[in-house]
């Protein structure tokens, strides 16, 4: 399930991550209440489709390390919600809640654009910037469930002002927000360079909508093909910086702005080569786009549930070291009299 600001998007997930069913239903954001009805109402109607042995829950949301309780909702009404311990008192089945940029991570690991990776990067570029880390085939939430949060690395010291109430954020340069600023500030000025962009609103700047510029720049207008490149520009710079701390074998660039595809993508690539930590004495990041458009959330959560099945959420907390390897290494070990006993 994706829970959403406007709406709870559910479906059967089989084990190789295809949508077997879907449903959609409405919610009003303002309500916790009517959320968990209409989640426990789609897992009854969906259970009586299919044979359900779990359930995932992505949430727009930041989403404590049990995957139990949801923190806060930028746009749910959701403020320490115990989500995880609510849906289970009247669900009976195995069930996890996440952060719905881990699950779209997670989704593009399993199946998608990242699979198999080593240590695969997803970013999700929308109004700001999501994404998630998967380490060593385990998606890593840090130790209080925030990694991830890159949107709000600092890119421009007294940059622009955030909503998180910084300035300067990366999201602020890299993201549709950052896409559709900078075409109005364009359009503003008057200039010839902004003629077109002008035209396609009507002569009114704050009609400018991202999807426009993207859509204006694949059909060749250069100024929007201009704007799109700054964008993956910054998007490139920041990869760079993720990558001196990360060295991530794949980044995987989703959300509404990747549309753009090549547009955003080549642009990315050639800041990032220039900026990249050691260049041309190392291997680098291949950059490329997601797999999954909408499902992403959805695929991802039901994936990380049957997951959660297999290994204990706390096993995934420190994803560079399984429970199921520290046994192994243990085991190892004690038989060389290595692994330090109790006395
Ligand atoms: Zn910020």
């Amino acid at each position: 399930m994706d829970i959403g600001g406007t709406k709870v998007a559910a479906g059967v997930v089989n084990e190789q991550g295809a949508i077997l069913d879907r449903l959609i239903v409405p919610t009003p954001s303002h309500s916790p209440q009517s959320v968990e009805d209409a989640i426990v109402g789609v897992v009854d109607k969906l259970q009586r489709r299919y044979r359900v042995d779990t359930v995932g829950i992505g949430a727009a949301g930041w989403v404590d390390n049990e995957q139990s309780v949801v923190r806060f909702s930028p746009h749910l009404a959701w403020r320490a919600e115990p989500l995880k311990a609510r849906l289970t008192a009247r669900i009976d089945l195995p069930l996890i809640v996440d952060n719905d940029a881990n699950a779209a991570a997670w989704a593009e690991y399993r199946f998608g654009a990242g699979r198999n990776s080593s240590v695969m990067v997803c970013l999700t570029l929308g109004t700001g910037i999501g994404g998630g880390l998967v380490i060593g085939g385990q998606l890593f939430r840090g130790t209080y469930g925030m990694a991830g949060e890159w949107g709000h690395m600092i890119a421009v010291p007294g940059g622009h002002w955030c909503e998180c109430g910084n300035r300067g954020c990366w999201e602020q340069y890299a993201s549709g927000n950052a896409l559709v600023r900078e075409a109005r500030a364009l359009a503003r000025t008057n200039s010839p360079a902004a003629y077109r962009l002008l035209e396609m609103v009507g002569g009114d700047p704050d009609q400018i909508t991202g999807a426009e510029v993207t859509a204006a720049a694949i059909a060749g207008e250069p100024n929007s093909v201009e704007l799109l490149a700054d964008v993956g520009a910054w998007l490139g710079r920041g990869i760079a910086n993720l990558a001196a701390a990360l060295d991530p074998e794949v980044v995987v660039i989703g959300g509404g702005v990747s549309a753009a595809g090549d547009l955003l993508l080549v642009p990315a690539q050639q800041a990032f080569s220039r900026t990249l930590t050691g260049r041309g004495f190392r291997e680098e990041a291949r950059l490329v786009l997601a797999h999954f458009r909408n499902d992403a959330g959805l695929i991802g959560a039901a994936d990380l549930a049957r997951h959660a099945m297999v290994e204990p959420p706390d096993s995934a907390r420190f994803g560079f070291w399984p429970r199921r390897r520290k046994g192994r290494l243990k085991a190892r070990l004690s038989a060389d009299g290595l692994w330090p006993t109790r006395p």
